[in-house]
């Protein structure tokens, strides 16, 4: 589902760089991402997502080449096929509930907002427990209510890839044990591969393989 080879990038500012020589994640796998602050974890996601673009090597997401796409594919084919639960949930105030989780639909032409579309959203909501918020406002949910809108939002489109970065960082045990049931029930349900970065150490026997990043890195390199 994921293949990086010989990626090389660093950010026009700055001395950080990012060598990752191989990287794969296979269909339906499930992946947790660990390592120190400002390793470069959320950039490797949206390296993968195709939101950076590498100065050397590839990066594969299923069947499409993501780093050799010109800027307006590599936007669809992140809205269509990847879903990205980010850090912060990125969700629009100013629209309700219901119009964020359906909003991939309005920025892409390669996505229809059709009927039965709105009936899945709301399926999916009711699901994920924020059926009766669909008219409310992100800013009127609590932090674990947003961070599931944020979910529905990703998984909306049927992407075969999640990416996570920290996805429940900001929430108490009893709500972050529950999100991560939901989430492990509607990535397994599509089938789709989870890759997640994650800070929480009791939460990582749940994944199938688990990548240090410092290890990674370093062990990859030599
Ligand atoms: P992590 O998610 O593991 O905490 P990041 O991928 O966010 O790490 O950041 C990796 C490094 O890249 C950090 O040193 C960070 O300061 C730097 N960085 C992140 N974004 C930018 C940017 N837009 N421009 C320059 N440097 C950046
Ligand atoms: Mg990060």
């Amino acid at each position: 589902m994921i293949d990086i080879s010989a990626l090389e990038f660093h950010y026009p500012a700055g001395e950080f760089r990012l060598s990752v020589p191989a990287f794969t994640v296979a269909a339906g796998e499930k992946v947790a991402v660990i390592g120190p602050s400002g390793s470069g974890k959320t950039t490797l996601l949206n390296l993968i997502a195709g939101i950076l673009v590498p100065a050397a090597g590839s990066v594969v997401v299923g069947e499409e080449t993501v780093s050799a796409l010109g800027d307006a594919a590599r936007r669809d084919h992140r809205i269509t096929s990847v879903g990205f639960v980010f850090q912060d949930f990125e969700l629009l105030d100013y629209l309700s509930v219901f119009d964020n989780i359906v909003h991939p639909y309005r920025i892409t032409g390669a996505l229809r907002l059709d009927g039965p579309v709105r009936e899945r959203a709301r399926e999916l909501a009711g699901k994920m427990g924020i059926g009766v918020y669909l008219d409310r406002h992100p800013d009127e949910l609590s932090q674990g209510e947003r961070q599931r809108a944020a979910i529905c939002r990703a998984l909306l489109p049927g992407p075969k890839l999640i990416l996570a970065d920290e996805a429940t960082g900001n929430l108490d045990p009893v709500n972050k044990e529950r999100i991560l049931d939901l989430l492990f029930a509607a990535v397994e349900e599509h089938g789709a591969s989870l890759l997640a970065v994650t800070h929480d150490h009791e939460l990582l026997p749940r994944f199938d393989r688990v990548v240090d990043f410092h290890d990674f890195r370093r062990e990859e390199r030599s």
